[in-house]
């Protein structure tokens, strides 16, 4: 039985020496040394081989490397095996900080300011309170619902949306279709901390933009296919949105030439808003060995149905 891994090469070589001192009895390669491909039966990718659906089959389980599964294409996938996301408790600190970050970034009109240092403009603008501020995230899963505390903590008006009922302390909780129109309206920095599934590909789009008050903001920090480019830069142009900090773009990276690169009101990052960590992940990894030896679902387990 063998433990392939397909990703990243300084985690994979961490993983690999912590996998030689704690799972002797398992094998840990990294990809293209595969080994018997028959052999293998636990795999951890980002993106996993081009012969997934035929090339393993004794294959049980299927890790993403990351906390989102999108980028696997879960059809060619066989169905009887599991597919289990990264459930790295890092991931979610590092991301409310992120976050944190980019609505404070916003709300301060740190873009404002930058455009005015490069042109030798000294522009005082009157600063407001973070309370004056409404932040509204989709998105109350792992990573939103503490993104929502963190942004509380800093003192905005925090509202989450989400497809079932959540209740959070200090947060206003929205769900499902009808409850959305109102969630946007009340809505001045909007982020989007969605899956990317067949339901929520696009959802940040003109439609979108136009329940949201005037000049309101927006945060990507879930998947580049969340959002319709064209149309957030006719809502930048239009001046219903007025800044926005993306971290997820479609493609990544964006080409040479993208209007988006050089943009005054949009802050990019290169898909850095948080990662696990290898340290923290591969104990994630052994503690999920463990439950699948005892029978018992594995931490981050996904439905195959809902896609996430
Ligand atoms: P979870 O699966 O824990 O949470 C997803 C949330 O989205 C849930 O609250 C879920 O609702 C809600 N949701 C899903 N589909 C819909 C829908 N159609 N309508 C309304 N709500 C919906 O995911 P995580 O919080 O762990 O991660 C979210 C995403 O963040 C990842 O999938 C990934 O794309 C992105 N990410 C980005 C990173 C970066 O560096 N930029 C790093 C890590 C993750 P419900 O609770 O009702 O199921």
């Amino acid at each position: 039985m063998i433990f392939l891994y397909k990703s990243e090469a300084v985690r994979g070589n961490h993983w690999k020496a912590v996998f030689e001192e704690r799972e002797p009895d398992l094998p840990f390669r990294i990809w293209p040394d595969v080994g018997d491909p028959a052999l293998v039966k636990y795999m951890a990718v980002w993106l996993p081989p081009d012969d997934i659906a035929t090339g393993y089959p004794n294959l049980e389980v299927l890790f993403s490397v990351g906390a989102g599964v999108d980028q696997l294409n879960l059809d060619l996938v066989p169905p009887n095996v599991k597919v289990v996301r990264m459930l790295d408790p890092s991931v979610p600190q590092i991301m409310a900080e992120f976050v944190t970050t980019a609505v404070l970034s916003l709300h301060c009109d740190v873009l404002t300011h930058m455009d005015q240092q490069q042109r030798g403009l000294w522009n005082p603008l009157l600063p407001e309170m973070a309370g004056s501020r409404r932040v509204g995230v989709l998105g109350l899963g792992q990573l939103g619902s503490l993104a929502c505390k963190k942004l509380a903590y800093a003192g905005f008006k925090v509202a989450g949306w989400s497809r079932s009922r959540h209740e959070i302390e200090g947060i206003e909780t929205f769900s499902g279709e009808g409850e959305f129109d109102a969630f946007l309206g009340r809505t001045d920095i909007l982020v989007c901390l969605l899956p990317l599934t067949a339901e929520t590909q696009g959802i940040l789009n003109g439609e979108l933009f136009a329940k949201l008050p005037r000049g309101a903001m927006l945060v990507n920090v879930g998947r580049g296919g969340h959002l319709d480019q064209d149309a957030l830069l006719a809502a930048l142009d239009s001046g219903q949105i007025s800044g926005a900090v993306l971290d997820v773009t479609d493609p990544e990276p964006l080409p040479p030439d993208h209007p988006m690169w050089t943009h005054p009101r949009i802050l990019l990052t290169p898909h850095i808003a948080s990662s696990a960590q290898p340290g923290t992940s591969v104990e994630v990894i052994l503690r999920n060995l463990d439950l699948l030896r005892a029978g018992k679902e594995p931490i981050g387990l996904i439905d195959r149905q809902r896609g996430y």
